[in-house]
């Protein structure tokens, strides 16, 4: 019989397709098709330096096989396959530990306040990967908007019209956008990935339309091609993805919001989501975002008009006025309040943008908690265990 070997393998329903993990292994382990990205067993010496990269987790997942699954099992794969029983001379693999080298790794990889997280229990379940790389889905432009006054930072609202086409999307879940054109060795380029800022039921209510919020980087590829779309354009799209950073719909749920700059998107979309179908009548919303100034903060505008009882809105500014803030210091200086929040068992937490901001919170909320006599690190796993603690940075 066959030894019993240690897979790495990808969540086919939670990645996101952002192909972070592949341009990262360096080895050339991890590899897609049109639909999935996987990882080629006979390749992978699990260096684990790919699992810090990826911003939902779906890297992380392992099982013990006889015989490893193969590139073509992986790409056919909708879902994850379940752990087998496999008999190991008495000891049931599915229950075996990793290894310790290995453990060590993981426990390192795993330090930061990312990690695999759960779909609130009350979230519906999201569709994923219905329009791929193979078969795209074809949207219209139907606006582009400058949000921002800063000359420095152009960040665009775009709307996108998917017409008669099925587009099922949830509040917190992502597309990708295929810049025309080929690489230097004349390949398709990959999408980029963008979270929607739109709420399920359409940018206008009840149109089969979703919008994103992008920021247009000096040398960006797909960034400059979204931010000179015009109306009517067209543009080929897949997706969606994501299927863990999404919002309760349990109204009494109370969300945490932390962002940071385009990271808003998808605190957007909750707050919308809330407004139109629970409007103020809910647990409650607050939201940490993060910005260089009031000029730079996407929807600047529209924020200002939505009701404190819906959303409690700390707006933290890094390059306007005397000091330097961030949105870790401002949680500091409202410990009570996010105290409250944490110690509460219907909180969900929501952190999106900078990657670099994921410390600065952690420290934060291990001092707050401590405050109040918890302990962090094990407050936020069992958060995340319960679909409650959602990191996604970039
Ligand atoms: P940005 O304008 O560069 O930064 C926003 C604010 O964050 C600025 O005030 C900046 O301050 C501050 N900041 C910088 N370092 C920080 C730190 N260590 N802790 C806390 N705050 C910090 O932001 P952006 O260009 O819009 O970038 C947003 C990021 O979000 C991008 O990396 C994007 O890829 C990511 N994103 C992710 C998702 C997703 O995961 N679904 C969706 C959208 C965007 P200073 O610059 O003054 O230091």
């Amino acid at each position: 019989m066959n030894k019993p070997v240690k897979q790495h393998l990808i969540d086919p329903e939670i990645c996101i397709r952002c192909y972070t993990c592949e341009m990262t292994c360096p080895i050339g382990a991890i590899q897609h098709n049109d639909d999935n990205v996987v990882v080629d067993a006979e390749t992978c010496n699990f260096c684990m330096d790919c699992i810090p990269v990826c911003p939902t987790g779906s890297i992380d997942e392992w099982r013990v096989v006889l015989e490893p699954y193969s590139l073509e099992e992986q790409y056919e794969w909708a879902e994850l396959p379940a752990q087998e029983e496999i008999e190991t001379g008495g000891a049931d693999a599915s229950v075996e530990a990793l290894d310790e080298a290995m453990a060590a790794l993981l426990a390192e990889a795993h330090a930061g306040a990312g990690g695999k997280a759960r779909a609130p229990a009350s979230a519906t379940k999201a569709s994923v990967n219905m329009y791929t790389l193979g078969k795209p889905a074809t949207a219209k432009v139907q606006g582009n908007y400058r949000l921002t006054d800063d000359p420095d930072h152009d960040v665009r609202h775009i709307i996108l019209d998917l017409g008669s086409q099925p587009f099922p999307v949830l509040e917190g879940q992502s597309l990708g956008i295929l810049p025309p054109g080929t690489d230097a060795d004349g390949k398709p380029h990959l999408p980029r990935l963008y979270s929607v800022s739109s709420p399920r039921d359409g940018e206008r209510p009840g149109y089969n339309n979703v919008s994103l919020t992008v920021k247009r980087e000096a040398q960006g590829l797909c960034s400059n091609y979204v931010c000179d779309l015009k109306p009517g354009d067209e543009v080929q799209v897949t997706g969606p993805f994501g299927a863990t950073f999404l919002m309760p719909d349990d109204p009494e749920a109370r969300l945490l919001m932390i962002c940071t700059g385009t990271g808003s998107a998808p605190m957007r979309a909750f707050t919308m989501r809330r407004q139109r179908v629970v409007g103020s009548k809910s647990g409650g919303m607050t939201m940490f975002f993060g910005a260089r100034s009031p000029e730079a903060l996407p929807y600047f505008g529209p924020l200002k008009k939505v009701p404190a009882a819906l959303l409690d809105q700390h707006l933290v500014y890094s390059r306007s006025g005397e000091t330097k803030e961030y949105v870790q210091d401002r949680m500091m200086a409202e410990e009570e309040k996010v105290a409250d929040l944490i110690a509460d068992p219907k909180t969900h937490v929501y952190i999106c943008g900078l990657r670099g901001m994921e410390d600065g919170v952690e420290r934060a909320f291990t001092n707050i908690a401590e405050s109040i006599g918890l302990q962090w690190v094990a407050l936020r796993d069992v958060m995340r265990e319960d679909g409650r603690y959602h990191v996604e940075t970039y």
